[in-house]
């Protein structure tokens, strides 16, 4: 089975994919090529992030790599908070204070579209290659549900009544930006 590096630090992120691609290729982590240190996330896209992180492990481990990067854009407020979703109210990464500055945000707003976009960037053999995934849904204005995590509780996808927060993960997961992501990649990786 072949090796393929995922840049990411988060274990349950690589547990999900483990899942995906079973049997199919053998997932590692980055603990697996002795990459400990942060890896910069500096560009103003998420795509950007996605591939620099991607570039960032090729470069500095000359492993081939993939890696993602997801966002919450909503319609009303140009996009935002994109790429800075997970530290829109500050560097603390609090969803709760998150959520509470995008309603703010959009209090006034009649507009509210918004979608998750997840892109995930595989680099091998030298060939560089993105794939994208999108929910396209509503942001409600109060919170409901328990599950999930960041703007779950406010996330309504379309087709659906109940939040991210309120569904169960199963759900979630096969209708979720990033399930779109992987199938996409895994798709590819298994006709490449
Ligand atoms: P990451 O790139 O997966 O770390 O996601 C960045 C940020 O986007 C997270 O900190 C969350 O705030 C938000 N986010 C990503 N995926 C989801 C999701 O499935 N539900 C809710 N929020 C999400």
């Amino acid at each position: 089975m072949k090796d393929l590096i995922f840049a990411t630090a988060n274990l349950n992120k690589i547990k999900e994919i483990r899942a995906i691609l079973d049997g199919q290729f053998n997932i590692l982590g980055l603990d697996s090529i002795g990459c400990t240190e942060d890896i910069p996330e500096t560009q103003p896209t998420i795509e950007g992030n996605a591939l620099q992180k991607a570039q960032y492990v090729v470069d500095h481990y000359g492993v081939d790599c993939f890696a993602e990067d997801t966002g919450l854009e909503i319609d009303a407020l140009d996009g935002e908070p994109g790429v800075y979703s997970a530290r829109y109210a500050g560097p603390e990464r609090s969803s709760e204070a998150n959520i509470r500055l995008a309603l703010k945000k959009l209090a006034d707003k009649e507009n509210r579209g918004a979608q998750f976009k997840t892109v995930i960037a595989l680099i091998q053999e030298g060939q560089t290659l993105t794939f994208e995934g999108i929910v396209r849904g509503r942001i409600i204005s109060e919170k409901r549900g328990t599950g999930g995590f960041g703007y779950d509780p406010v996330f309504v996808p379309d087709g659906y009544q109940q939040t991210f927060a309120e569904m169960d993960a199963d759900t979630k997961n096969k209708i979720s930006h990033r399930a779109r992501a992987v199938a996409k990649l895994k798709e590819y990786l298994l006709n490449s």
